[in-house]
């Protein structure tokens, strides 16, 4: 048995779990909030108990220090010895970096030289693996990647209609997220429909804060929604999605607002909050449509029909679908969006069954048996990816 840590290090906070490889047993899980901040708050699970702690913790480093310190103070690791890899959640390879691989001082150095494609997530996943380097120096650390897993998309789905020096000079493509949990997800519905993932065409939607649907092919990805940024693909909980490019001159000037603030805008000002005006949390705004607040269920319906048309047209691109999946927050704990998208989607055959998909959180088959295509929830499950890959890379 082996003790894999799978890391997810964000601008202020740090997800952490520790499995038990290859039995892929879940030790403890815990989260480290407010980095940076007064207060910060250590939350960690300990057997099965949630245990909260606060204090200031000024940095990463200080913070991964502390992590550590607990794991052996609560009795879950005796000495640091015991944890033979770390793996961590890096959301942008850019095209420099395809697959998961060991992340020594030359590929630090990589992700430094593309910080700029994803400057909103990229220096915090840097910083959190600096931080764990400095502490753990002589662990394997492993990076795993958000865009890997769509490498496989072909040319004609990752190419934008621009001038052709803009992917030339300045990699200017798209080249998708979520690609942890597309993979998880896509592979684990070929497994319950009792096939390999070469045999199945799959459709999922990672509907959750952030949302992005992936057509995935014979295992491999041929297209998804997010692109050169998270903002591309269909409305999120503060993100527009795909909207006009020509709005962003537009209200640059009616507003006298910079490119950047605009920008700022479509990422964190759209989408569920900016249309409904109440909340980017799907339950506040599921709670308000049904009280019968017309801009919340607006704020729904353009969502679940943005959704409906990539399944649509990912439907067709693939030449079929065996299975459409749901996962994350939304996708796995809300049966009214499954349903509303389902539902939008029945000139394909495709029909959900209310009283399987009145289900949260669970693996289950949620279309009618006579449906054409299959209507899953599976919940995702990164960590154990990150898990898988770490294991992989530090024994090979
Ligand atoms: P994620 O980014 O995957 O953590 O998903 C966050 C989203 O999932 C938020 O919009 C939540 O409102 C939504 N979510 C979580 N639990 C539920 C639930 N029980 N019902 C509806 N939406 C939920």
């Amino acid at each position: 048995m082996a003790k894999i840590m799978a890391v997810n290090a964000g601008s202020s906070s740090l997800k952490f779990q520790l499995l038990d490889m290859p039995a892929e047993k879940v030790i403890t899980t815990g989260v480290i909030e407010r980095i940076g901040m007064k207060d910060s708050i250590f939350s960690i699970k300990v057997n099965g108990e949630k245990i909260n702690e606060t204090s200031d913790i000024e940095h990463h480093g200080e913070a991964v220090t502390i992590l550590l310190k607990k794991l052996i103070d609560f009795n879950i690791i005796q000495s640091f010895e015991e944890i033979e890899g770390v793996g961590h959640r890096i959301v942008h390879g850019g095209d420099v970096i395809t697959d998961s691989c060991i992340l020594d001082d030359k590929a630090v150095e990589l992700l430094e030289s593309i910080i700029d494609l994803g400057p909103l997530h990229l220096p915090a996943n840097i910083t959190g693996v600096k931080a764990f380097k400095e502490v753990l120096p002589n662990v394997l650390h492993i990076g795993v990647f958000d865009t890997a897993f769509h490498v496989s998309m072909p040319e004609e789905a990752f190419l934008y209609a621009v001038p052709y020096e803009w992917y030339e000079r300045y990699s200017v493509r798209k080249y998708g997220f979520h690609g942890t949990s597309h993979k998880y997800v896509s592979h684990r519905t070929a497994e319950i429909l009792g096939k390999k993932p070469e045999e199945v065409n799959i459709i999922v939607a990672h509907l959750g804060n952030g949302a992005s649907l992936c057509a995935v092919k014979a295992g491999k990805s041929v297209d998804t929604t997010m692109g050169f940024t998270p903002l591309e693909g269909v409305p999120m909980g503060t993100r527009s999605g795909n909207i006009d490019p020509a709005i962003i001159e537009y209200m640059g000037i009616k507003k006298q607002k910079s490119v950047k603030e605009i920008t700022n805008t479509l990422n964190k000002f759209s989408g569920y909050l900016g249309v409904s005006g109440i909340s980017s949390d799907s339950r506040d705004v599921n709670d308000a449509a049904a009280k019968g607040n017309h801009r919340a269920d607006l704020a729904i319906q353009i969502q679940a029909k943005r959704i409906a048309d990539y399944i649509a047209s990912y439907y067709v691109y693939m030449g079929g679908a065996d299975a459409i999946v749901f996962t994350a927050g939304i996708g796995e704990n809300a049966p009214s969006t499954r349903e509303n998208i389902i539902n939008r989607l029945a000139v394909l055959g495709v029909k959900i069954d209310r009283e399987r998909n009145n289900c949260r959180g669970i693996e289950r088959l949620i279309s009618t048996d006579d449906s054409t295509i299959k209507v899953f929830v599976v919940p995702t499950n990164e960590e154990v990816m990150i898990a898988r890959d770490t294991l992989r890379l530090t024994h090979q």
